[in-house]
C-alpha cells in the first residue's frame, strides 16, 4: 500500500529532532555534520538565535495578510536587496521554481510591452536545473524529468553550456532572452566561465534580448559575494533567488531592472503567500547576518580552507575522485566511483552531503560554518574516501 506521505523521494532513513549550528541530532540521539544545508538552504545553519527570534516575534504579531495590503517587512526587504544589487525592484514568492516562473513571465512580457510580441523564446543550457513546474521543467529540458507529463511547454531552446558560438547560433527573431546559472548546481557544480558570462551580457545587448540569471542556489552569500554573478562584474536584467534567502523558511524572489520589472503591472502576476510578513521577517534576519561587516569575507576564507582540504583529498585518493569544482561554499567532488557510494561513505562517517549530476558529490555547508567544523568535515571526508578505495571494497566483501 502506498505510504500516507507520497513517496516521491528516495529518503535516507534519518529523522532529525533538532539542530545546532552545522550539526543535526537524530531522534535516536546520533549526531551528523550537515554539509548539505537541506540543499544549500539552511544558510545560517540550525537554531540560529537571530533568525529564530525574528520568526517567533513576527509569528506572535502577524504572519499573513495577503498582498491586498501593504507589507512593511516586504518593503524593507525589497529596499535592502535593491540597495545591494543591480535590481531596481523585487517580487516575492515562495520557491525557486516560482521565482523562475516569474522571471520567465517578466522576460516575455517585457519584450511584448517593448513592441516585440513575437519574442517569447528563451535560451537555456544543457545541464541546467530551473525547477519542477511545467514551464521550469521545459526550461530545465531534462528528458528524464519531462517524461510522461504531457506536451512540453513551448518556448525553450537548449544549447551547450560555456559555448558562445552555439549560443549565438541559437538566437533567432523569436528569442526573448537567456537564462543561465552562474554555477550549475543540480547539473554537477559546473561554473560558467567568467568570460562566458561577460560574453552573454554583450550578446544580449547586441540582440536586444534579456539576460536572466538563476541564482536560486548560488545567491544569498553562498558564493562569497551576495550574488555569484557579482564575481564576473556583469549584471543581469532579471534574476531569481530562493533556497537560502530566508534560511530555510520557504521563500523566493525575482529581482529586476526597471525596464523589465515595469512590464508586470497590477493584475499581471501574483501570489497569495508571497512576501508575507513572516517570510520577510525571516529573510530580513538572514540579510542582517550576511550583510554584517566581514561576514562574506568569512565565507570566502572558509570556502578557501574547505576547497584546499578537498583538493588535498583528491590528490590523496586519485582512484576515488577526479577533481574539485565550484565556487565559494558550493563545492563538488567529481567522482570516479559512483557518487551515491561516496555519499553513503561520508554519511557513514557522520557527514551529510548532497548528490548532483555528472557523478558529483556536493558540499554546501551553512554559511556560518566554523574552522573547527571544516577540520572535522575534512577528517570525515578522508575516512569516507578510504572506504571507497577499490581494495577497501574487496576487503569488506570478504
Ligand atoms: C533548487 C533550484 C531551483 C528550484 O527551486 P525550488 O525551490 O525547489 O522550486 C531552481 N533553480 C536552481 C538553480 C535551483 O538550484
Amino acid at each position: 500500500m502506498i505510504p500516507a506521505l507520497m513517496p516521491t523521494y528516495n529518503r535516507a532513513d534519518l529523522a532529525f529532532e533538532h539542530g545546532d549550528g552545522c550539526w543535526l541530532y537524530t531522534v535516536d540521539g546520533r549526531r551528523f555534520l550537515d554539509f548539505g544545508s537541506g540543499i544549500a538552504t539552511s544558510s545560517l545553519g540550525h537554531g540560529n538565535k537571530h533568525l529564530t527570534d525574528a520568526i517567533a516575534a513576527q509569528a506572535h504579531k502577524v504572519m499573513h495578510v495577503s498582498n491586498l495590503y501593504r507589507v512593511p517587512q516586504a518593503e524593507t526587504l525589497a529596499a535592502r536587496l535593491v540597495a545591494e544589487t543591480f535590481a531596481d525592484s523585487v517580487f516575492f514568492c515562495n520557491s525557486g521554481a516560482e521565482a523562475n516562473e516569474g522571471m520567465i513571465k517578466m522576460i516575455r512580457r517585457a519584450q511584448y510591452e517593448a513592441g516585440h510580441p513575437e519574442r517569447y523564446r528563451i535560451i537555456c543550457f544543457e545541464g541546467a536545473f530551473h525547477g519542477r513546474t511545467l514551464a521550469t521543467l521545459a526550461a530545465t529540458g531534462n528528458e528524464k524529468y519531462l517524461k510522461g507529463f504531457g506536451p512540453v511547454v513551448d518556448g525553450f531552446d537548449h544549447v551547450p553550456f560555456n559555448n558562445l558560438n552555439a549560443l549565438r547560433d541559437a538566437i533567432g527573431p523569436q528569442t526573448a532572452g537567456i537564462i543561465v546559472e552562474p554555477v550549475q548546481g543540480e547539473g554537477g557544480i559546473r561554473p560558467a566561465h567568467v568570460q562566458f558570462l561577460r560574453d552573454l551580457r554583450a550578446t544580449c545587448d547586441e540582440f536586444g534580448i534579456f539576460l536572466g540569471m538563476d541564482e536560486v542556489q548560488t545567491g544569498m552569500g553562498r558564493s562569497g559575494k551576495l550574488y555569484a554573478h557579482q564575481w564576473s562584474g556583469i549584471t543581469p536584467d532579471v534574476m531569481s533567488s530562493a533556497k537560502g534567502i530566508a534560511g530555510g523558511f520557504p521563500m523566493g524572489a525575482v529581482l529586476a531592472k526597471e525596464h523589465v520589472a515595469k512590464a508586470l503591472t497590477p493584475g499581471t502576476h501574483g501570489t497569495t503567500y508571497g512576501g508575507n510578513p513572516l517570510a520577510c521577517a525571516a529573510a530580513n534576519a538572514v540579510l542582517d547576518v550576511i550583510l554584517a561587516e566581514g561576514f562574506l569575507d568569512g565565507v570566502q576564507a572558509h570556502a578557501a580552507k574547505l576547497r584546499a582540504g578537498m583538493e588535498a583529498i583528491v590528490a590523496e585518493f586519485p582512484t576515488v575522485f577526479e577533481d574539485v569544482r565550484g565556487l565559494g561554499l558550493l563545492l563538488g567532488f567529481k567522482c570516479h566511483v559512483p557518487n551515491t557510494q561516496v555519499q553513503d561513505a561520508f554519511l557513514a562517517e557522520g557527514l551529510m552531503t548532497v548528490g548532483a549530476g555528472d557523478n558529483v558529490v556536493r558540499l554546501a555547508p551553512p554559511l556560518v560554518v566554523t574552522d573547527s567544523d571544516i577540520d572535522q568535515a575534512l577528517d570525515m571526508l578522508r575516512r569516507g574516501a578510504r572506504r571507497c578505495l577499490p581494495s577497501a571494497a574487496t576487503m569488506a566483501a570478504k
